[in-house]
């Protein structure tokens, strides 16, 4: 036994958060064959504390939050002023927002396309719906009310609550008048930044180290809570939107990388392998970053200067998974009520869905949210569009986990490509020595 346990410890991390991903989910499905107790209490060992209210994934995930907002603010802050000169930033900066247009806008075509081909919505009788309300969801408010939250009133408050798109536009500016600065002004703030910088990563190394545990638990718990029923009605749905998730993650996106870098997307999948996990069980971009940061600098081998200024960005800002979603579920509910959406009314909704997945958080569900103002913009609204987001709501969480992969695997190839063209990333590494 304590050889066997030894032996599992000293696996590479990838194999053992597999290994996890493989126990949690049969645990999982075992569970709900065979129910054994309520809340999973034997399955779960953190919930033989305090009454079986915290499970394991709670804990992993308040672990990673805990190091999210200081990670991100001096991730961006040193990033930026080590990009140098105002010039060298603008154009870091230009190429990377030149790769997450493109590759949302790239995603948002497949799901349009998909969804015009197979039509998964048409025919579909949604009935009463699964008795979850869409005014559940909390309303993202319009685009201009997002595009000025993004400007904080007060940069305190906005790390006091982990508002993460004003952090990233604070820590921007913060940075960018940094580089303009003279000494010793300039060294006396950013020495101090950079190092809570490295500390923060070191902790990170610590928490990540625990992914395993924390992946076993997300994914016992989402496998047990998963509601099925409705997976048959609306199954067109999610099979259009898995595949276009697919064609994305392996052809669209590796094409990307090998034309722009000629580096090889099988090796690259491998060095990114830990956080695409971790994505699949969080369903977070941004209790995902820090293993994001990890992977791309110490596996793919891009500088520390150009991953802690595109990965933070990416994690809130590049979201393709979310982008074709927004857009395959907006007509998926277009089909459902019999509305055929013209060309422009589609022009708009492909507008509208990226600046949509721009504005999402890096948080579970947030497409889902998000996904009312694209359908505002197309004039879809009443009863019946909330009885229909309702349901998809039930169905959301493999969607959710799915799509938060696609989104990480993205973020980590603009940084390959930024860092690519700037020359500053190290030879690929053997992903068999990892
Ligand atoms: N959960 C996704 C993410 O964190 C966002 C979404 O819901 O699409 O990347």
């Amino acid at each position: 036994m304590k050889s066997f346990l030894f032996r599992l410890i000293h696996l590479p991390l990838h194999i053992q958060i597999f290994i996890a991903l493989i126990a949690g989910s049969t645990i999982g499905v075992l569970f709900r064959l065979f129910p054994a107790d309520p809340a999973g209490f034997w399955f779960d060992p953190m919930t033989w504390f305090a009454d079986g209210s915290v499970t394991l994934g709670q804990v992993f995930l308040r672990l990673l939050r805990m190091v999210i907002v200081p990670l991100v603010a001096t991730s961006i802050v040193s990033g930026v002023a080590s990009a140098g000169d105002p010039k060298n930033l603008g154009r870091l900066g230009l190429k990377t927002f030149a790769f997450y247009m493109a590759s949302s806008t790239a995603a948002i075509f497949v799901g349009l396309s998909l969804s015009n081909i197979i039509k998964p919505g048409v025919g579909v009788d949604i009935g009463e719906g699964s008795g979850i309300s869409a005014d559940d969801l909390e309303r993202p408010g319009s685009l201009g009310d997002i595009l000025m939250r993004i400007i904080p009133q007060n940069p305190v408050n906005s790390l006091v609550e982990a508002d993460m798109l004003s952090i990233i536009f604070f820590s921007l500016c913060f940075g960018a008048a940094l580089t303009r600065v003279g000494e010793p002004y300039r060294e006396r703030v950013l020495g101090p930044i950079d190092g809570i910088f490295h500390v923060m990563m070191k902790l990170t190394g610590g928490v990540i180290r625990l992914a395993p545990l924390g992946v076993y638990g997300l994914i016992f718990r989402a496998v047990t809570t998963m509601d099925l029923e409705f997976f048959a009605a609306i199954g067109g749905y999610m099979i259009t939107i898995a595949v276009g998730l697919s064609l994305h993650l392996f052809l669209v996106l590796p094409l990307f990388l090998l034309f722009l870098t000629k580096r090889s997307p099988k090796h690259h999948f491998k060095c990114m392998i830990d956080a695409l996990l971790t994505a699949f069980s969080t369903s977070s971009s941004s209790a995902t970053l820090p293993v994001t940061i990890d992977c791309v600098e110490h596996k793919v081998g891009v500088s520390n200067s150009i991953t802690s200024f595109v990965l933070p960005l990416g994690s809130t800002v590049n979201m393709d998974g979310t982008a074709l979603y927004e857009c395959a579920g907006v007509l998926f509910i277009a089909q459902v009520m019999g509305i055929h959406l013209d060309l422009s009314q589609q022009i708009l909704m492909v507008l509208t869905a990226l600046l949509a997945s721009i504005g999402a958080a890096g948080v579970p569900s947030a497409g889902l949210v998000m996904i009312f103002i694209v359908l505002d913009a197309v004039g879809l609204r009443g009863e019946q569009v909330g009885l229909i987001v309702g349901t998809m709501l039930a169905v959301d969480r493999p969607l959710d986990m799915y799509r938060t992969v696609v989104n990480i695997y993205s973020d980590s190839i603009a940084a390959t490509v930024v860092g690519h063209s700037e020359g500053q990333i190290g030879d690929p590494r053997e992903a068999d020595a990892l």
